[in-house]
C-alpha cells in the first residue's frame, strides 16, 4: 500500500475494512458457562457458598496460594484487603493517583486516608522513587496497581515496604494472570485483591477476589465481609469472640452465578490470554519503527507480561509528529476504522473534590483532613507525570484473537496516519480542555 494514500478523514478508503466483532468480544461465553449459570438458578443457590468455595479453591490453586476469598465486587475485595492489613483510624496508605477510585477511596470508611504518589513515565505504575519521602509513622500500607496490565516494579516496592514495616496490597484488577519476573501478579505482596467484573480481562460478572498466603489477613477479611463464615474456623484470639456478625457491617458475598461462571472461565483463562498476548505483541511488533507512537509493554525477555492486556494503551509522542495533537491523531485513526482509539486514560484522583473538600461522614471538615493527623491534599502541579499523562496515552484495539489478517488492517491504519501526519496539522484544533474519564471505558460518543 502506498503510504501517500488519502486519509479516510479526507475521503480516502479506510484502512480497516473488516468489521469482525468476534475479534473484540469479551468474555468468551460457551455452553459450559451457560450451563453453570443455569444450574445455580435451577437449584436456587444464588446466595449459597458451595460453588463459590470451589471457585476459591481453584483460584487459590491457580496462584499457588493458601487462601482465596470471593467478593461481590473488586471494590469490596480491596476494602477487605485494607481491613485485613489492619488499616484503621488515622492510618495512611500510599497509592498511585493514576488509577480507578476503588484502589483507594474505600480507606475513608476505615478512618484512614490515601497519600498519593506519582507514577513512572514509561510504565504508568507507582514510582518507587516517589514513595519513601511520603512515609510517616502513620503509614500502614502501599497499594500497588499493575496499571492497564503492566507489572509494577515489585522488587523495589517490596524492599521499601520491608524496610519500613509496611504491608503491600496488590490491586490486580487490570492484570490477572500477568507475570512479574516469572511470578504471578497478586502473589508477591502481602495480599492481592482484584475486580472480576465484566469489563476486566478475568470477567465473570460483578465480582472480586482476595488472595493471600497470610492466615491473619485472610481471617480479618472473612470477619469483615463474610459473617456466615466468621465462626468456628477462625483461629485468631482477637477475632474469635466476635464471630457471627460482620466487623463493620458489610455483607460482601459473591453471587453464585458469578462464581459458577468464574469456575468455567478459569479453565480457559491461561490459554485465552496467551492468544491475546500473542495478538497484541504481534500488533506492536509491526509498529516498532513508526514515529509518534510507542508500545506500553515490558521489554521482551524480562519475565514480565501484560496478562490479558486489559484496556491496552499506547504512548503518543507528539514532538515526533511536529506537535500534532493526540485528539487530531485519534480522530484520523477512528476515520480509518480504528474505532477504539481515543486519547487519555484515568483522570488524576488527587485533583478530584472528594479528596479535597468533601465532608462525607459529617465530621464538620473535609474527610481527607478529619481522617489524618496532617493535611495530605495535593494541589494541581504536585504529581507531574500523572497530571500530564492524559495527552501522552491513547487506547488501542484490544484484540482477543491472533488473526493477523485483521490485525494487519489496524497496523496499516496506524502506519497510514503517522505517514501522512503533515496533512493533519493544517486543521488541528488542538486538545480540548477536558479529556479522560474517571473510569477506563470508551467515551460515550465513541463507544462501538
Ligand atoms: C475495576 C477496578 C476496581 C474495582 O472493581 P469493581 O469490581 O468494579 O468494584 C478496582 N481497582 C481497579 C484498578 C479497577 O480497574
Amino acid at each position: 500500500m502506498s503510504m501517500n494514500e488519502k486519509l479516510a478523514l479526507f475521503g480516502g478508503e479506510p484502512a480497516v475494512q473488516t468489521d469482525d466483532q468476534e475479534m473484540f468480544r469479551w468474555p468468551i461465553i460457551t455452553g459450559d458457562d451457560e450451563a453453570a449459570a443455569l444450574d445455580v438458578l435451577r437449584k436456587g443457590s444464588m446466595s449459597g457458598t458451595d460453588v463459590t468455595l470451589q471457585f476459591e479453591n481453584e483460584f487459590a490453586a491457580w496462584l499457588k496460594l493458601d487462601y482465596a476469598l470471593a467478593f461481590n465486587t473488586g471494590t469490596a475485595a480491596i476494602h477487605a484487603a485494607m481491613y485485613g492489613c489492619g488499616i484503621g483510624v488515622g492510618d495512611e496508605i500510599i497509592c498511585p493517583s493514576l488509577t480507578y477510585w476503588a484502589s483507594a477511596l474505600q480507606v475513608f470508611s476505615l478512618g484512614g486516608t490515601p497519600v498519593f504518589a506519582d507514577v513512572e513515565a514509561d510504565t504508568l505504575n507507582i514510582d518507587p522513587a516517589d514513595i519513601e519521602h511520603r512515609i510517616t509513622e502513620r503509614t500502614k500500607a502501599i497499594i500497588v496497581v499493575h496499571y492497564i496490565g503492566y507489572p509494577a516494579d515489585m522488587d523495589r516496592i517490596m524492599e521499601i515496604a520491608r524496610r519500613h514495616n509496611l504491608r503491600v496490597i496488590e490491586d490486580v484488577s487490570h492484570a490477572q494472570g500477568g507475570l512479574y519476573k516469572g511470578r504471578k501478579l497478586g502473589t508477591i505482596g502481602d495480599v492481592g485483591a482484584m475486580s472480576l467484573m465484566t469489563g476486566k480481562s478475568f470477567a465473570i460478572g460483578e465480582g472480586g477476589i482476595l488472595v493471600t498466603g497470610d492466615r491473619s489477613i485472610y481471617e480479618r477479611a472473612v470477619a469483615f465481609g463474610h459473617y456466615e463464615r466468621f465462626g468456628a474456623n477462625i483461629v485468631s484470639a482477637e477475632l474469635k469472640p466476635l464471630a457471627g456478625l460482620p466487623l463493620g457491617g458489610y455483607k460482601y458475598r459473591m453471587h453464585q452465578i458469578s462464581s459458577a461462571v468464574g469456575r468455567v472461565q478459569l479453565k480457559h483463562y491461561e490459554r485465552r490470554i496467551a492468544e491475546i498476548d500473542k495478538a497484541m505483541n504481534y500488533f506492536w511488533d509491526q509498529l516498532e519503527d513508526v514515529p509518534g507512537i510507542r508500545a506500553h509493554r515490558p521489554p521482551g525477555g524480562s519475565g514480565c507480561t501484560m496478562g490479558g492486556w486489559y484496556s491496552p494503551h499506547g504512548f503518543y509522542i507528539s514532538e515526533q509528529l511536529e506537535g500534532l495533537s493526540i485528539t487530531r491523531f485519534c480522530e484520523a485513526l477512528q476515520a480509518e476504522g480504528a474505532a477504539g482509539c481515543y486519547p487519555g486514560c484515568n483522570l488524576p484522583l488527587h485533583l478530584h473534590p472528594v479528596f479535597h473538600e468533601a465532608d462525607i461522614y459529617r465530621h464538620g471538615q473535609p474527610t481527607r483532613i478529619a481522617n489524618s493527623a496532617r493535611d495530605v491534599r495535593l494541589e494541581a502541579g504536585s504529581l507531574d507525570v500523572t497530571e500530564n499523562v492524559i495527552v501522552r496515552v491513547f487506547a488501542i484495539p484490544w484484540f482477543k484473537h491472533y488473526r493477523t489478517d485483521i490485525i494487519d488492517e489496524y497496523v496499516r491504519a496506524f502506519r497510514k496516519v503517522t505517514a501522512n501526519y503533515k496533512e493533519l496539522l493544517a486543521q488541528d484544533a488542538g486538545n480540548p480542555a477536558r479529556m479522560g474519564q474517571w473510569n477506563l471505558s470508551a467515551p460515550v460518543a465513541d463507544r462501538r
